[in-house]
């Protein structure tokens, strides 16, 4: 599949309304990092850090993550790459950190929970990022932040990591970015503050879209009874473009649906600017997205909602059947 998007990999992903949507890939491991090339992504937007720490048989040390994590930033060449911080429980699980029994696991003590509360292993992989970036541009992205105080805790702990390696006279990144992730929709309603302090927000749609039905992720009797195509879930999605419109704060979705043409083409429509999605889907995406005007793409998912739909799918499958306008 990937040859026959090949002819488009250096062109940009410009809708016939002239807007242009930024692709970039979804990563976990060095053997990922080729694609980059090849997808025609233009960075990493989101590496999922906690594959490292999954595959192995116990806690990787820093020297060797902050290797990792330089031969990342070599292999990516100057493109931006968006380190996410470790995150573990829910569906992840590290068979070698001791396990809370939880009745609720995906509502339980995980990702940037852990790290807060215990912060010894995030505390050692920022140092392992800022090693790495050894003077380059970083960008660190902390998962399943639900409240803006969660979001000040983890990026003053960043900041603190900065200021130590300073100290021990190593050399920080010539730029830091740090953002979070939108998984909750308490996140979608925090203060103002928080959109102005995070330098980017990433949708983590996997999780935000479980959390806004209520339906697990991991569970097949209810998983596809949600389509992200829900008129109700499109609309939540509007107000979190405007909100991060309102203080000029980057937006991207990173979860699996930005990787679904039909599903990126209305994340286009509702304002995402920005998508990231695994390395085959670069090419399909941007191909649907070039042959459609998306204020035309807007309209059809306007009329659905007049019409009471509870999905624009239909109706979008339509329009792109007819020719798309
Ligand atoms: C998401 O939740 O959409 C996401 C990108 O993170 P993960 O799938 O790793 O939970
Ligand atoms: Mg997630």
């Amino acid at each position: 599949a990937q040859e026959r998007y090949a002819g488009l990999r250096d062109q940009p992903a410009t809708a016939k309304c002239g807007t242009t949507v930024s692709l970039h890939m979804n990563a976990g491991l060095m053997a990922d990092l080729p694609s980059l090339e090849g997808s025609g992504a233009e960075g990493v937007g989101l590496f999922r850090t906690e594959l490292q720490f999954l595959i192995r048989n116990k806690v990787p040390r820093r020297g060797e993550l902050a290797a990792l994590y330089a031969r990342v930033l070599d292999a990516a060449n100057g493109r931006r790459v968006v380190f996410r911080t470790l995150d573990i429980g829910s569906d992840k699980v590290l068979p070698y950190m001791k396990r809370q029994d939880e009745p609720n696991p995906a509502l339980g003590w995980r990702a940037i929970r852990v790290g807060l509360d215990k912060p010894g292993v995030m505390t050692m992989q920022l140092q392992a990022l800022i090693r790495a970036a050894n003077g380059r541009p970083l960008a660190v992205m902390f998962p399943f932040v639900a409240q803006y105080e969660e979001f000040v805790a983890a990026r003053d702990h960043l900041l603190r990591q900065i200021e130590r390696e300073r100290e021990l006279g190593h050399v920080l990144p010539e730029k830091l970015e740090i953002g979070a992730m939108l998984e909750t929709p308490s996140l979608a309603f925090a203060p103002r503050k928080f959109f102005e302090l995070a330098d980017f927000v990433s949708i983590g749609g996997n999780d935000l879209k479980q959390f806004f039905f209520a339906a697990d992720r991991e569970n097949e009797l209810v998983r596809r009874r949600y389509d992200t195509l829900n008129v109700s879930f499109l609309r939540f999605i509007e107000q979190i473009v405007a909100r991060c419109a309102e203080t000029d704060t980057p937006l991207s979705f990173c979860g699996e649906d930005a990787g679904r043409p039909v599903e990126a083409l209305c994340l286009a429509a509702m304002g995402l600017r920005m998508l990231s999605m695994r390395p085959a889907s670069v090419g399909p995406v941007k191909h649907l997205i070039r042959r459609v005007n998306l204020v035309e793409a807007r309209k059809v998912i306007e009329a659905a909602e007049e019409a009471g739909e509870q999905s624009v799918r239909p109706a979008m499958m339509n329009w792109l059947a007819g020719g798309a306008g």
